[in-house]
């Protein structure tokens, strides 16, 4: 039956076929606060003028309130009811923000509690804590069975080429542990006077995923984001280096720029994976909007879920996740 006009939801489960792998969802949830609560008030009241939260006030408490009155259920229900195996991602930038972390262990109670809605979850440590860093990595990667580790350089306050942190990405690929880099802007302190005290470009250039996909060209990297303003310098990275893929999530779709949807028609058709910065965006809307690209036939496929396959396939079964939605699929 025709959807009456005007329709936002996307298409079900059904009529598209296939699951979609998203592997950048925040977990802005009870419990799931991120290390960067302070930075995000100050998007917020610069996004959303007129919110003054339930005190009136637009303080950090109702913000926090916001988070408490999502339950981990209602995280599980959007991705379920979209045909979305979603990964959660833990955030920790002890060292950068001073605020504590969305920990490994809760993205792995998430998982467990919903292993139907969440397909893993990715772990994050402190990237300044040395020793520390480098065994609760190991521990999220071979105990918990993450998927692999994100960063989030702009609040953790470290760029990935410098070799102070190139243990840990020794570590990853000794692992076989894949990696999510932060690219280009941030939404964290926009809008403050300063970004709140944020480098935002500094820390998450394009060039510094090339040199650290060079040096370790065994581990898998994911390009975070369009990466504005340098969308086209970390397409062309990862168009160079097959150990580096790219992300689709931190944008509105409708708003791509033209060397995303061109590169992914045609030869980066191969290199693009889904997220949706679940928590920031509607579900529904980010996906009604990817149906409205103008995609050749076929692209959906590998970017909603074969491209992930590909890349990261031998890891979810090393992570124990259930393959068998896409048997057949791929
Ligand atoms: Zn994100």
């Amino acid at each position: 039956m025709a959807k009456p006009e005007g329709d936002r939801t996307p298409k079900t489960l059904e009529e598209r076929g296939f699951h979609i792998i998203d592997v950048h969802a925040h977990p802005f949830v009870k419990g799931g606060y991120p290390p960067a609560m302070k930075a995000m008030l100050a998007s917020r009241k610069y996004t959303q003028p007129h919110w003054v939260g339930k005190s009136g006030k637009g303080t950090l408490e109702d913000l926090k309130a916001e988070f408490d009155e999502t339950g981990h259920e209602v995280m599980a229900n959007d991705a379920r009811s979209h045909g979305v195996k979603m990964q959660p991602v833990a955030w920790d930038a002890t060292s950068g923000m001073g605020e504590p972390p969305t920990s490994n262990d809760f993205v792995y109670g998430l998982w467990k509690e919903f292993p139907d809605a969440f397909f893993g979850a990715w772990g994050s440590v402190d990237p300044w804590q040395g020793q520390n860093a480098l065994h609760e990595a190991e521990r999220a990667i071979t105990e918990l069975k993450l998927i692999g580790l994100k960063f989030q350089q702009c609040t953790q306050k470290f760029r990935v080429n410098d070799r102070r942190f190139y243990p840990l990405w020794d570590l990853c690929q000794q692992l076989e542990a894949p990696v999510q880099f932060h690219i280009g802007y941030t939404g964290m302190g926009s809008g403050a006077p300063g970004g709140d005290g944020l480098y935002s470009m500094t820390y998450c250039q394009p060039l510094d995923v090339d040199e650290v996909a060079a040096d370790f060209p065994r581990l898998k990297i994911i390009a975070l984001h369009v990466g504005e303003p340098w969308p086209e310098v970390i397409n062309h990275v990862a168009m160079h280096k097959t150990n580096v893929m790219r992300e689709t999530s931190g944008m509105w779709p409708k708003y791509f720029p033209q060397c995303m949807t061109y590169d992914m028609n045609r030869r980066l058709q191969d290199k693009f994976i889904f997220g949706s910065e679940w928590g920031v965006f509607k579900l529904s809307e980010i996906l009604k909007q990817w149906e409205e690209l103008d995609l050749r036939p076929g692209i959906m496929e590998k970017v909603m879920y074969k491209n992930a396959l590909n890349f990261l396939g031998e890891r979810f079964e090393k992570c124990g996740l259930d393959l068998s939605p896409w048997k057949g699929l791929v």
